[in-house]
């Protein structure tokens, strides 16, 4: 099948780059110049395992190419929509502005019975607004709504084999006509068993928010028992195994430290509870409220459990931040809390030294005020207090010994308790995890 995908960041990067795999002929479209050139010359314009290598093997096909024309979607019958809905500037409400600019450049080059395939985050209402814009250039063109799970880090897997596929569409029929269209293009996950549903517009918008909702409840949730723990001496990460063998709890995601951050699950429950706000429920979101203050409140705890891990005081010491990136396996650093809690040590005093595998160019970019080392041996020397926020592999394999040999201070505090505190202490360290006495 022709596709075109609209938006070429962390999403459709690897949604145009999977769907050549799946075997259509794809362009991909974005209006920043410099991710299209790196992206036309088989170069992923950020980490994702896998993307740089799938990049090469689809581009040598040649049914993989990227412009900053929006012309070439006319060549296309299918046309996926993946640009970023961040949060608004001093407003919990989604910025929709890049969604509509996309959208309104592509309605003049949809030709009759195109699809289009909304997989942005957006606020439920959206897609019927979208379809409104573009039956009003094109009155045969069709809509979807098909939000994308996938997780940074595993997005090349993920797209390639989600555990579902959610198609909305207007009316919500099986019987729909674009039904069968995204049919073909998922042929291949769909003929592996991927369970598939069809629901109207505003349902699959909704599963999305809903979706990630549920995620930062789970997360906030053992965090407010890490708070708990802390107050008694209680140890958070028994507590998670022993509830979550209840196999109606279930144990993932049940992992306390500093909490969650990223482009996603901040901004889209901010933006959820603005659009329930909008629609007269905002009653029914506003346990979201705690959610996001639990998640915020573990940021600032994070920075008190190291003044007392530094002897009570943090002015002068020398601290060195293990992750920059708001999870491992990516270089994402959009509202990461590893990077949020270097910075308020940096403003309360401390010299304050990040280190990451992969995330020091968009961390600096970001926060130009902090110092920055490539390497993990390097930027241990001499710190007087080691803190683990991003729980890369490397990190999690350190040996206490030989880390102890170069700081000055044998004190670690591990935010995603990923450590064996028995193995550190006998090594001599101070360990300190989060939930944990
Ligand atoms: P991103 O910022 O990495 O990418 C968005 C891209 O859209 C950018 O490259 C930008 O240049 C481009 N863009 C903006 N306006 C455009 C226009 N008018 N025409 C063409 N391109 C345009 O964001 P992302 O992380 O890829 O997220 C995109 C959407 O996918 C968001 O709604 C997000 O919530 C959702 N999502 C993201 C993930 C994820 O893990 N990143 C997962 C699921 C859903």
């Amino acid at each position: 099948m022709r596709i075109s995908v609209i938006g070429c960041g962390y999403l459709g990067a690897v949604h145009a780059a999977c769907m050549a795999q799946l075997g259509h002929d794809v362009v991909g479209i974005d209006v920043d110049t410099k991710k299209i050139k790196d992206l036309s010359d088989s170069h992923a314009p950020f980490y994702e395992p896998g993307l740089s290598e799938l990049l090469r093997s689809v581009q040598s096909t040649g049914r993989l190419s990227f412009t900053t024309e929006m012309s070439a979607a006319a060549g296309s019958n299918i046309h996926f929509l993946c640009v970023g809905t961040p949060q608004k500037k001093g407003e919990y409400a989604a910025d929709l502005s890049y969604l509509n600019s996309a959208v309104s450049a592509l309605a003049p080059f949809l030709k009759p019975g195109d699809v289009v395939v909304g997989k942005s985050t957006v606020p439920v209402g959206t897609a019927s607004e979208v379809l409104t814009l573009i039956t009003a250039h094109e009155p045969t063109a069709h809509l979807l709504w098909n939000p994308e799970f996938l997780r940074e880090g595993h997005a090349v897997e993920d797209t390639l084999g989600p555990d579902r596929l959610v198609y909305g569409v207007h009316g919500g029929s099986e019987e729909h006509v674009a039904v069968k269209i995204l049919d073909e293009v998922y042929a291949t996950p769909l003929s592996a068993g991927v369970p598939r549903l069809v629901t109207d517009l505003q349902t699959a918008e909704l599963v999305k928010t809903a979706a990630n909702s549920f995620l930062a409840t789970k997360i906030s949730f053992i965090n407010a028992m890490a708070e708990l723990c802390e107050a008694t001496s209680a140890d958070v990460t028994q507590l998670a195994d022993a509830i979550g063998l209840d196999e109606r709890i279930g144990r993932r995601f049940l992992n306390a430290g500093i909490g969650f951050g990223g482009g996603c699950l901040p901004k889209d429950i901010r933006a959820f509870m603005a659009r329930a706000g909008e629609l007269g429920a905002d009653q029914a979101l506003t346990f979201l409220r705690e959610v996001d203050a639990i998640n915020m409140r573990r940021r600032t705890r994070v920075v008190e459990i190291c003044r007392d891990l530094c002897d009570g005081s943090i002015l002068g010491k020398r601290i060195t931040v293990l992750g920059a990136a708001f999870k491992p396996d990516s270089d994402d650093v959009r509202d990461s809390p590893a990077l949020n809690i270097a910075a308020q040590l940096q403003l309360q005093g401390a010299a304050v030294t990040v280190t990451d595998p992969r995330a020091i160019g968009n961390a600096a970019a970001r926060f130009p005020e902090l110092h920055y080392e490539e390497q993990t041996a390097k930027a241990v020397r001499d710190a007087d207090a080691l803190l683990l926020l991003t729980e890369w592999q490397e990190y999690r394999d350190l040996d206490p010994c030989i880390v102890g040999l170069d700081v000055a201070g044998r004190r670690i505090l591990d935010g995603r308790n990923v450590l064996d505190p028995i193995k550190w202490r006998t090594a001599g360290w101070t360990y300190k995890g989060l939930g944990r006495p």
